[in-house]
């Protein structure tokens, strides 16, 4: 692909209008137009844009080249119970990326991904093989969510959970954010936006003054950090006090509740002491816990504790009154875990 071709995508309506203006010569409604038919009208191509002139979409056609028929879609697949959908998707460049469709009752979820690959080492994750490849452009997160957003099923939140730490490419990912929420993208409440950190401090910070008062989950996965900096190497630059003394100061700032993703791991994070302890750091904070059952991995030997066992680590925090849910495991099926799919065709390839 010529890499000096226009990718529309990406672009606000009021950036659209201004590069309709600079580089087409037309007055800014027709970047307006040209924003409808992309976000809001589901274009196929720039011949279903009637109310273009036809020599504006030829010109615009040509200046796009192949860059908006991208992603190309390499996999779609659909769980058993039909509420999960993976795409395994193609970008400009050859790269691979997840996205994930969940239908739930109060509406439909896409989880993106922010970088192809991931350079965190979590232990428990399939996105870090390979560790990253590169950053994700606005316009890639932002077509993720147009995979799975049609007018007749729109899809209502947005959670930047997928492969790679989003704080490792805040600026893209910042815009990514404004774009979702513009009237004349989605318009989706900041309420209805949740970015997943490892716990990078200082974007953390960054975030919370940003005036974007989006939901932010946190992966702990631990309570302490002998525990925590085995499962992931970040905790040896940022420990669980400075994490959660970031997330209590972007809780103060924007009065939103932070959620903790916890991964159960049968023999290494899951004993009801641990339980105790991790109630003790939610202790005063404006917090939420999310249980993870672990997807096992057995090269490493991690298995999911028992339902019963999943049950009472539950039961255990709720009764020092800290708000829990246990994550239902969707799409188990189609390997709908973080990068698993990715993981899987990155084995095969280095197989070949
Ligand atoms: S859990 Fe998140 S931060 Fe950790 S390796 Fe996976 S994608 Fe990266």
């Amino acid at each position: 692909m010529d890499m000096n071709n226009l990718d529309f995508w990406g672009r606000s309506p009021q950036e659209l209008a201004d590069l309709m203006k600079a580089r087409f010569k037309q007055p800014a409604f027709r970047g307006r137009q040209l924003a409808e038919w992309l976000y809001k009208r589901g274009a196929a191509s720039f011949a279903d844009m009637t109310n273009l002139p036809q020599g504006l979409r030829e010109a615009l056609r040509e200046a796009a080249g192949m860059t908006f028929a991208l992603p190309v879609v390499v996999a779609n697949l659909v769980s058993n119970d039909r509420q999960t959908e993976k795409a395994l998707l193609q970008l400009a460049d050859g790269a691979e990326i997840e996205t994930v469709l969940m239908r739930q009752s109060y509406g439909n979820s896409v989880c993106v991904s922010s970088q192809v690959g991931c350079a965190m080492g979590c232990a428990f994750c399939a996105s870090t093989k390979g560790g990253c490849q590169r950053n994700l452009s606005r316009g890639e997160m932002l077509r993720q969510v147009f995979h799975f957003h049609k007018e007749h099923a729109p899809v209502s939140r947005v959670v930047i959970m997928g492969s790679g730490e989003p704080m490792l490419n805040y600026d893209e990912v910042l815009a990514f954010i404004r774009l979702l929420h513009d009237p004349g993208v989605i318009g989706m409440s900041y309420r209805h936006i949740t970015l997943s950190t490892c716990g990078l401090v200082d974007g953390i910070d960054r975030l919370a003054a940003e005036g974007v008062p989006i939901n932010l989950a946190i992966s702990l996965h631990a309570s302490d950090d002998e525990t925590r900096s085995k499962l992931m190497p970040v905790n040896l630059r940022h420990p669980i006090s400075q994490v959660l003394a970031a997330a209590k100061r972007y809780a103060d700032k924007t009065g939103r509740r932070v959620t903790y993703e916890y991964t159960m791991i049968e023999g290494i994070n899951s004993s009801l002491q641990q339980a105790d302890a991790l109630a003790g750091l939610m202790a005063g904070h404006l917090s939420h816990v999310n249980l993870i059952p672990v997807n096992p991995i057995r090269e490493k030997g991690f298995y999911p504790p028992t339902a019963a066992a999943v049950r009472s680590f539950a039961e255990a925090l709720e009764k020092k009154g800290i708000p829990v849910s246990v994550r239902k495991t969707m799409g188990d099926d189609i390997a709908a875990a973080c990068g698993q799919l990715r993981a899987q065709r990155l084995d095969t390839a280095a197989r070949h």
